[in-house]
């Protein structure tokens, strides 16, 4: 993707571990990559087609300065998401933070931070069974638009459904979301796992009744393989009121480990 890039711009703020690091300002430099489709503002030549660079430093700067933060970790990874949520052309941005006047001894041109952050795509399952099935699906969703951290929500239209895996009793209300993130895969779970709980979730036994289910189906192309978090979400395949949402959504996504398009994931499921 196109480049938008502020290089070497230098704020005086305090930030650092020790005291005096607190009231005495010192250089925080600044490196910004932001990645922005630039091209239908080179095709109009107008600036509310791109992201203003003016308006970023402006950004940096009132972040730096406004902040007091021990770590130069803080910083960047605060800022990086900042901006992220306040230009939301920026789909990436890479970020490095120098500190060339660090107290340390030695000579050395800066120590530095650098993050990579992004918006990812992510696309969700809900699942209710128990009491107020609506009311707990919109109890999810309005949980993830009241976090900054998620943008252009979607959800599918819900489906009632049998329950699945011979545990719980009564029937189900499904839908699928589809959402960008700025959580990491590992921070999404705890995020939906943490609405299950203040929806009512108890945890009981897996595939039982429950107030609220939420899973992780996809987190951009990820594969991830561990015992707590698999991604994509196990045995959607084989799950129509998984599939049949989703296909709603996003019916030509590929699955990365299938190789198959979620409308033919439904197709092969509902002619078996
Ligand atoms: P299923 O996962 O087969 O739909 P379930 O939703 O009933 O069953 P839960 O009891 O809600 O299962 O979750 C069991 C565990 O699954 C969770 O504690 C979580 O760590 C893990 N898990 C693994 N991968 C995912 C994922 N993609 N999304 C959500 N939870 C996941
Ligand atoms: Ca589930
Ligand atoms: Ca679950």
């Amino acid at each position: 993707m196109d480049k938008i890039i502020i290089d070497n711009f230098e704020v005086l703020a305090c930030h650092g571990v020790n005291p005096e690091e607190k009231v005495n300002k010192q250089r925080f430099v600044f490196c910004a990559v932001l990645s922005v489709d630039i091209r239908h503002a080179a095709e109009s030549d107008d600036l509310n087609m791109t992201v203003s660079y003016a308006a970023v430093k402006k950004h940096i700067q009132a972040f730096c300065e406004g902040n007091c933060f021990d770590l130069i970790e803080t910083l960047a990874a605060r800022l990086a998401d900042g901006i992220l949520k306040a230009f939301q052309l920026v789909r990436e941005i890479e970020l490095t933070v120098k500190k060339p006047d660090a107290p340390m001894s030695g000579k050395f041109d800066y120590v530095a931070v650098s993050v990579n952050r992004a918006w990812h795509r992510a696309y969700l399952a809900l699942g209710s069974n128990e009491g107020d099935r609506n009311g707990y699906l919109d109890f999810a969703l309005n949980a993830l638009k009241n976090d900054d951290s998620f943008a252009n929500i979607k959800e599918s239209k819900r489906l009632k459904t049998e329950p699945y895996g011979g545990v719980a009793t009564g029937s189900f209300l499904n839908s699928a979301v589809e959402c960008d993130t700025l959580y990491s895969p590992e921070q999404l779970l705890e995020v939906i796992q943490a609405i299950e709980l203040s929806g009512g979730r108890v945890r009981k036994e897996r595939w039982g009744n429950r107030t609220l289910d939420i899973d992780i189906l996809f987190y951009d192309d990820c594969v991830i393989e561990r015992n707590d978090l698999c991604v994509p979400h196990f045995d959607m395949e084989n799950r129509d009121f998984v599939l049949i949402p989703l296909a709603e959504l996003c019916p030509n996504k590929v699955h990365p480990l299938l190789k198959k398009r979620v409308q033919s994931m439904l197709s092969e499921l509902q002619s078996k």
